[in-house]
């Protein structure tokens, strides 16, 4: 009988191999040919480790070339106008990543991981027809290696939840246009065997969803698990419960529910339904968004009381959601403290996981060959290690931070807007920059000689320093009023705070899928964090020291840091997050202490922690806006708090932002004209506002015209005196030539502007 399951497997490779042949062909320095020729090695190598470990489900068609969502828009032929003429990888590569004549489709979040997926874009005029190819071929590819796979889908639910409309219509009105090629499609997948499974993953069914939507799963579903008797259907659904739908999914003929019983724990709730509808359950108890080894008690005990409800022969057990948001395999980590290292598990060390627990569950410790016994004791002890280590449990953090009284700032906005606007004498449109300055080749050489030890110390502040010089040459003679140090130090905002602070771990191989060919290799939070040393005074007083104008120091947030890494998980994320903000509040106090006046707090991944269901969303604003307070408590009225934001809608979010009390917030807007900005009025805000005045995700150089007519749409919003003049976002990313010209540009406007206004 088969007891496990793998929700899905990442697939760029434990090498990126993907990756490096994908980035080839772009540069057509290879063929396609030879990019299938990886895909299949990637496939094969990849079935065979779940094979290997006794997992029972494995999935065909959880491999992609660029992304699933994209693939399922070629699955349904829901291809947008511009790029109808093209086929094949042409046309697949384009609608990612755009062409000489047609921009990409856009591309958004996949729920709250930081995995990106391809926005479907649907109109009502749109034909759809079957192309089953991929997924046919792949189970096909999958039999000939040896394995019967389950068929991986996004369902129908959720692929429309996650698209979008341009001819301005409800997504869901499509519904019934789709639906009939789902049909199809396991019509056709019914005639490749004698038995078949297949997985249809509803992840947006864990969202607070309208009665209109969940009026439809009854239909979708009645409809899907009839089409052929020898399909078994399993909906799965992740990173929150779905009890609402899964109180329906019980009344339709699917074969099984997968839930996610670790971010959702509520799911709890539904389990005596499924057991009185006999269907079997899929539960998802191995961590598959984070990089911690499995605690095999814990997963025991919780699947104990899962039997309580559900008959143990009806149970399945699983990662939590596909393990696409986890790094492949800890044997490339070769520098890392042994301590720590036992405490990880990536995704292949997460297969024999599920392994050991499945065997442990339904057969007893006795069960157990050798090999196996020592595992399950590696497991208890390695766990029992990491709870009781002295490197993870700091007595003085949290003692501190659990007495940590001064929650807030002195002084209302109002007092200390009065003070700093005497000492700090800007004008009103006020120009600055969010931080970074373009990184070049030789400044990206000389911190990765640094890192290797082929510089000296001395060298590698000394280039540093020059950049510093440079930047301030170029801020002061384009006239920008309050200047930055360029950040030519940090390869990444996080990163470089994480290897300052004590508690936080880096792996060499950790790479996870961002988005298509892009990886990421987040840091990780394994202790208490403390801050050993000052971070950022060194550099920004260097800089101050270069320029009689006003340096601005720069921060990323707690609640930043937090949301770009791998957080531990034996403390909340709210207990973690205010151990950060602790520690930075030190650093604002090293900073003004050594004379830095004004100091940005970048929250560049504030709404990214938003939870996904509104019933838990007060409390994370509730400790976030605690952290980023507590993080600025030490400034004093003089010094004034800057914070950023990437991004735009702030329409939910903007009572938590005036919460959080910055004297200044510079936000992304160029791309909307004033549109963003309308709700701070809207709300009365009274803070200072710097909205972006130019897109920094493009070389193309604003004019003057253009970013003075942008500013004026500014002004028909906010008055002047409320308003910073700024670019979206930082500049590390683009080159000296568009930035010069840019900049130069924008204070050129804010200059003419003046004059009128
Ligand atoms: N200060 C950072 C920079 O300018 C902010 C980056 C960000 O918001 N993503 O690069
Ligand atoms: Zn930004």
């Amino acid at each position: 009988m088969s007891k496990n399951y793998v929700i899905g497997f990442p697939r760029i490779g434990e090498q990126r191999e993907l990756k490096k042949v994908l980035e080839e062909f772009w540069s057509n320095k290879c063929s396609f040919e030879k990019v299938e020729v990886v895909a299949k090695e990637l496939k094969q190598r990849h079935w065979s480790y779940q094979q290997k470990a006794g997992i029972d489900f494995v999935s065909s068609n959880d491999f992609s070339f660029y992304d699933n969502v994209l693939d399922t828009c070629v699955l349904l032929n829901a291809i947008p106008k511009r790029f109808k003429d093209l086929e094949n990888e042409e046309l697949y590569f384009s609608m990612a990543r755009g062409n000489k004549n047609s921009v990409a489709m856009e591309m958004t979040k996949w729920f709250n991981t930081n995995y990106h997926y391809i926005v479907p874009e649907l109109s009502l005029e749109d034909e759809y027809k079957l192309n089953a190819s991929k997924i046919i071929n792949e189970y096909k590819e999958a039999k000939e290696f040896g394995l019967k796979t389950k068929i991986n889908i996004i369902g129908p639910l959720t692929f429309l939840g996650l698209s979008k409309r341009v001819d301005n219509g409800d997504v869901y009105e499509l519904h019934s246009k789709i639906l009939p090629i789902y049909k199809e499609l396991l019509e056709e997948i019914s005639k490749l065997d004698e038995s078949l499974t297949v997985q249809i993953d509803e992840p947006i069914l864990v969202k607070d969803n309208d009665v209109k939507v969940l009026s439809l799963i009854k239909p979708t579903y009645d409809l899907l698990a009839n089409v052929s008797s020898n399909i078994d259907i399993i909906v799965t659904t992740y990173f929150e419960h779905s009890n609402e739908a899964s109180k329906i999914l019980v009344n339709t003929p699917i074969y099984a529910l997968g839930l996610d019983f670790l971010y959702g724990q509520k799911n709890f709730e539904i389990l005596d339904e499924i057991s009185k509808s006999g269907k079997k359950l899929v539960a998802g108890v191995v961590d598959g968004r984070n990089i911690w080894k499995n605690n095999i008690q814990n997963s025991l005990e919780l699947l104990s009381k899962i039997s309580k409800h559900i008959n143990k022969e009806d149970l399945i057990i699983s990662s939590s959601c596909s393990l696409l948001h986890t790094p492949y395999t800890l044997k490339y980590e070769e520098k890392m403290k042994s301590e720590i290292k036992s405490w990880l598990s990536y995704a292949c060390e997460k297969l024999d996981e599920l392994n050991l627990i499945t065997k442990v569950f339904f057969e007893g410790v006795n069960s157990l060959n050798e090999n196996e016994q020592n595992a399950y004791n590696d497991n208890i002890e390695s766990n029992h290690n990491r709870l009781n280590s002295e490197i993870i449990h700091d007595k003085s953090v949290q003692q501190r931070v659990d007495n940590f009284t001064k929650l807030e700032r002195d002084g209302k906005y109002e007092e200390r807007i009065k003070l700093q606007k005497e000492i700090l004498g800007y004008e009103d449109l006020a120009t600055t920059t969010i931080g970074s300055f373009p990184q070049t080749p030789e400044v990206r050489k000389s911190r990765r000689y640094f890192k290797k030890s082929e510089i000296s110390k001395e060298q590698y502040e000394k280039d540093m320093k020059q950049y510093i010089d440079d930047c301030i040459a170029f801020q002061e003679e384009c006239g920008i009023e309050v200047l930055v140090h360029g950040e030519p130090e940090r390869n990444d905002m996080v990163e470089y705070f994480g290897e300052q602070l004590k508690g936080y771990g880096f792996s060499q191989n950790g790479w996870v899928q961002s988005y298509g060919s892009r990886c990421v290799k987040p840091p990780f939070i394994y202790g208490d964090i403390s801050r050993p040393k000052a971070i950022t005074v060194d550099w920004i007083t260097y800089a101050q020291s270069k320029t009689d104008k006003i340096m601005k120091g720069m921060l990323t947030g707690p609640v930043t840091i937090l949301n770009w890494s791998f957080v531990r998980d034996d403390k909340t994320r709210s207990e973690v997050s205010k151990q950060i903000a602790v520690a930075l509040s030190d650093e604002i106090e090293d900073l003004q202490k050594e004379g830095i006046k004004i100091i940005q707090v970048d929250e560049a991944a504030f709404k990214e922690g938003y939870p996904l269901r509104t019933e838990n969303i007060k409390e994370y604003e509730n400790w976030a806006t605690r952290d980023f307070k507590i993080c600025v408590s030490t400034a004093k009225k003089q010094t004034q708090i800057h914070t950023h934001m990437c991004y735009s809608e702030f329409n939910d979010i903007i009572k938590t932002i005036e919460d959080m009390d910055a004297d200044v917030i510079s936000i992304e807007t160029a791309r909307s004209g004033n549109e963003l900005l309308k709700i701070f009025k809207e709300v009365g805000y009274k803070q200072e506002v710097g909205p972006g005045v130019y897109d920094i995700h493009s070389p193309r150089v604003p004019s003057v015209e253009e970013l003075k007519k942008q500013i004026e749409l500014l002004l028909e919003v906010l008055p002047k005196e409320q308003l910073w003049i700024n670019p979206d976002c930082g500049l590390k990313t683009r080159k000296w030539e568009e930035v010069k010209p840019s900049l130069t540009n924008m204070v050129e406007a804010v200059k003419q502007i003046r004059k009128d206004y």
